[in-house]
């Protein structure tokens, strides 16, 4: 395994007792740690250089912005875009709307179709069917195959010249699949449709290149890559962003306010309403600074054995069933499953008492959760900082829940 068991230090919060035992965190799905590097960043902004940002008369108010806009230079690289091309906002979900509010608003129109899959999170669902409302287009769905990829077969059925966009997730938060992007891409291009990827599970995860996944628009949450909460990004081509509508209207987005009309920044501040997320930014850069040194191909052969050291073990327990690919090359850290017919949140609260975070329910993918006929889960997700050690423990605890249960 890549050894990056070093790095646990780094990581201040995983050096403590839950319930009397060494807490051992599965749920980085939901939100990653964050270690030294990122919290030391935030505490350092705020005791040095903390002023609004595009407003400064001033110096401390000039050091802000070189400082909030050199954090979104680094945050484009990581993903290969311009720093014209990405705005920040609260998160994946923000991003989201701000696509559906800014794009489907405007361009949507009866007749038309929105392709989602059946894997997407609520933040790529829900967006959608508030402007379908006003749109009159249509929400359509794209189901998943036994094995849990999607069926590319029905997309290729699907996509007809009514669908003007594909909603995709890059990797799922529940199944850990990770779809093919820019195959749903080239076809979706093909048609003239645009592609909007949810790459909140993804970028944290693996390198994302949005040129090399030819995404439209692309979302990530800062939360779930190591870095603060309260920051999300918005990736969109240059020439999508430059005629997409603000989704929000207040401060900092405008150039010119007349009494009954205004005229927009340029692009991207256009789509960053009021004061931004300073410190937080600042926080993301230091998160992708970090990810970087580590280099994201370590990141990704970490999970891959990790993942696929878990699957192992939890394939091993009887009555265990879990939702999601078991091959590690097509899947993500976040693994999925049952046990027996114990509720999930009753084995989310056994392994609680032995200091194991898991997530137990729906995931904020409820219709995805339908299909599996499984309308809860326990979720365990991995990062860097878990180790074989976290997984035994993990396994342990699930053998307790067995016995508590009297499952056979
Ligand atoms: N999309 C996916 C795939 C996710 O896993 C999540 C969070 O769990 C989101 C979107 C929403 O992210 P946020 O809550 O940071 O807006």
């Amino acid at each position: 395994m890549t050894d990056l068991a070093d790095l646990r230090s780094d990581f201040p919060i995983l050096d403590q007792k839950m319930n009397g035992h060494p807490l051992i965190y599965l749920d980085s799905a939901s939100t990653s740690q964050k270690p030294n590097a990122v919290i030391d960043a935030i505490d350092d902004f705020y005791r040095t250089t903390n002023a609004n940002v595009h407003r400064g008369a001033y110096g401390l108010s000039n050091d802000a912005t070189d400082r909030y806009e050199a954090a979104r230079a680094r945050v484009a690289a990581f993903v290969n875009a311009d720093a014209g091309e990405v705005a920040f906002n609260r998160g994946t979900t923000s991003a989201l709307n701000q696509v559906a509010y800014g794009w489907g608003l405007y361009n949507l129109k009866p007749g038309d179709r929105v392709l989602l899959t059946l894997m997407e999170h609520h933040a790529n669902i829900v967006p959608w069917q508030l402007v379908s409302r006003h749109t009159g287009a249509e929400l359509v769905y794209v189901p998943h195959t036994g094995d849990y990829t999607l069926d590319l077969d029905a997309f290729t059925e699907l996509l007809d010249d009514r669908v003007k966009v594909v909603g995709v997730t890059a990797m799922s938060n529940v199944l850990g699949t990770i779809n093919p992007v820019r195959q749903i891409a080239d076809a979706a291009h093909q048609i003239g449709a645009l592609v909007v990827v949810d790459a909140a599970q993804a970028v944290p995860h693996v390198a994302v290149d949005v040129r090399a996944m030819d995404a439209d628009f692309l979302a990530f949450s800062a939360h779930k890559m190591l870095g603060p909460t309260g920051i999300g990004v918005l990736y969109g081509k240059a020439e999508l962003l430059e005629t997409m509508e603000p989704a929000e209207g207040g401060g900092e987005m405008i150039s010119d306010v007349q009494l009954d009309s205004s005229t927009w920044a340029a692009v991207p501040h256009k789509f960053e309403a009021g004061t931004p997320p300073i410190a937080e930014a600042i926080g993301l850069a230091a998160a992708v600074e970090y990810l970087e040194r580590i280099g994201m191909d370590a990141v990704r052969n970490h999970e891959v054995e990790i993942t696929g050291y878990a699957l192992d073990r939890l394939g091993a327990i009887d009555a265990l069933t879990i939702y999601g690919p078991t091959d590690t090359s097509n899947r993500g850290g976040a693994v999925s499953f049952t046990l027996a017919d114990i509720h999930p949140h009753d084995l989310a609260t056994i392994l609680d008492q032995r200091g194991i975070a898991v997530r137990a329910g729906h995931h904020c993918a409820r219709p995805l959760a339908r299909s599996l006929n499984a309308p809860a889960t326990a979720r365990a997700s991995f990062y860097i900082y878990n180790v074989r050690s976290d997984v035994d423990a993990l396994v342990d605890g699930l053998q307790e829940a067995r016995e508590i249960f009297g499952v056979a």
